[in-house]
């Protein structure tokens, strides 16, 4: 195996970057290094710890502009939602900076005595994340389990390892001590399954596609390590006739073609009642048709490209099964991932387009006949992450949000996803809860004391 990573800018086609590639020796150094330095900032006081993780925020606010470039070159982003995401992560690590001291057990009244519990770390934790939102991921992981008390590998994926890598220097900058946040960039098929598989790993929190999280439920069963997994979807817009169909139309396509359709959270299937379809369908068209797609550098530019070669060939794959196009954009020719956004009419409710994840700019409309069609479609799939409620009638909104099997959803909005609210899927889309306050629970461990008093 070569040791290093050549690294592509996915709008040029041309090698960004060379670095180091971690194998399964350099997992095995990394955990030994994070297994060093747990006992020591573990022990630290919540006000000290909460102090470290301070220090990370405004060393990452100093670093804003170049980590969202990083990301912006490394995953095609257009800039702007770069700067966006680095926002995210800055607010992320400030929100758990104040968890260290808020990580409160209960007291429990029993029988001769007292119980009590306490909420411990875990250990040593491996982070596992995609290059759809590289950094973005790994601070919703790094934050609240660092908070927690944990040390942590964090494997970027080989596609995307440069945001991972600077932000490992930062945090030596902040003075997070040595050993406490490790990254190693290989491919998943070594660095990955290595630290699925050590035994001096407590925990493996993952995000990726639903196939690979299979193999890492399996994988970390041998050693009875503690998982979590956010995995795919293929979550729906829901468009009622009483919607403000204006407000959708304009939403819609963000909620669809983010991050050029590369996003776990994509509204990639928009269902609408049939008495509007044709209305709703004429208000869309020149919304999608105009997404500016180009050079992720240009301010104005809202859709970069994909982020290889591979995935440009899957979503492609989708055109070839004979799904009618209701209408497609345009997207640069030459060097460079392009796809032009892409919205296609299937008749068959089972068509792949319907029911497969995309993870591109492909979306697939349905029309429905009525508030209980709406739902049945809705969950008619193996996945259930996300997905949008568009009415005005609020009985409804809430109605019908109740009964998708979804873990996160919004009503007139195209977006769910803060920093404060809970994060995470139903059904094949995964297990666990990421953000919010519960995160820390998928990073620390419960124990109960009883303490006599006779
Ligand atoms: P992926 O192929 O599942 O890879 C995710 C990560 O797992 C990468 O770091 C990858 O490494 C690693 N990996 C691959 N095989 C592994 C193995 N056998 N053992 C351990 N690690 C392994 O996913 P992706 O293609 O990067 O990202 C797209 C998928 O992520 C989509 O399905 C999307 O829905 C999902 N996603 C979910 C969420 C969510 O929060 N629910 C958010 C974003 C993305 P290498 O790539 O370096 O080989
Ligand atoms: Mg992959």
């Amino acid at each position: 195996m070569p040791d290093s990573l050549v690294v592509i800018e996915p709008a040029t086609e041309a090698v960004l970057d060379t670095v180091p590639r971690a194998g399964t020796a350099e997992v095995d150094e990394a955990v030994a290094r994070a297994r060093g330095a747990f006992p020591a900032w573990r022990a630290l006081t919540p006000a000290a710890r909460a102090e470290r993780l301070r220090a990370l925020v405004v060393v990452l606010e100093s670093h804003h502009e170049e980590l969202a470039l990083i990301e912006a070159r490394n995953a095609g982003k257009p800039i702007g939602d770069a700067r966006g995401e680095i926002g995210m992560v800055i607010e992320t690590f400030r929100y758990y900076a104040a968890a260290p001291e808020r990580l409160l057990g209960d007291t429990i009244p029993v029988a001769g005595g007292q119980a009590f519990t306490f909420r411990e770390p875990l250990g040593v934790v491996g982070l596992i994340v995609p290059w759809n939102f590289p950094l973005t991921i790994a601070a919703w992981k790094l934050a609240p389990a660092l908070a927690a008390g944990n040390t942590a590998v964090l494997k970027p994926a080989e596609l995307t390892p440069l945001s991972a890598l600077r932000f490992a220097e930062l945090a030596a900058e902040a003075a997070i001590p040595d050993g406490v946040i490790n990254v190693v960039a290989g491919p998943g098929s070594t660095a990955g399954a290595r630290l699925v598989e050590h035994p001096d790993v407590a925990k493996i929190a993952f995000t990726g596609s639903t196939s690979v999280g299979r193999s890492i439920a399996a994988g970390a069963a041998q050693t009875i390590k503690r998982v979590t997994l956010e995995l795919g979807g293929k979550s729906a817009n829901v468009v009622f006739a009483d919607a403000d169909l204006e407000l959708a139309a304009e939403q819609v396509p963000g909620g669809a073609f983010a991050n050029a359709g590369q996003d776990c959270c994509a509204r990639s299937r928009i269902l609408v009642e049939e008495s509007v379809l044709d209305r709703f369908m004429s208000l869309l068209e020149p919304r999608v048709t105009s997404i500016r797609v180009g050079d992720p550098l240009d301010p104005s530019t809202e859709m970069g490209p994909l982020i290889s070669a591979g995935q440009r060939d899957s979503v492609a794959s989708f055109l070839d099964d004979g799904v009618p196009v209701a209408f497609r954009g345009s997207a640069p020719e030459g060097d460079g991932y392009w796809f032009a956004p892409t919205v296609l009419a299937p008749t068959d409710r089972d068509a792949r387009v319907m029911q497969e994840e995309v993870f591109g700019p492909v979306v697939a409309v349905m029309p429905f006949r009525d508030e209980e069609d709406a739902v049945q479609l809705a969950n008619d799939t193996i996945y259930g992450l996300s997905g949008s409620i568009w009415t005005r009638d609020g009985a409804r909104a809430l109605r019908v949000a109740r009964a998708i099997d979804s873990g996160v959803l919004s009503i007139n909005s195209n977006n769910s996803v803060r920093v404060a609210t809970p994060f995470g899927g139903f059904k094949q889309s995964g297990y666990g809860r990421e953000l919010g306050p519960r995160a820390l629970d998928a990073y620390t461990e419960v124990k109960s004391i009883y303490y006599s008093t006779s």
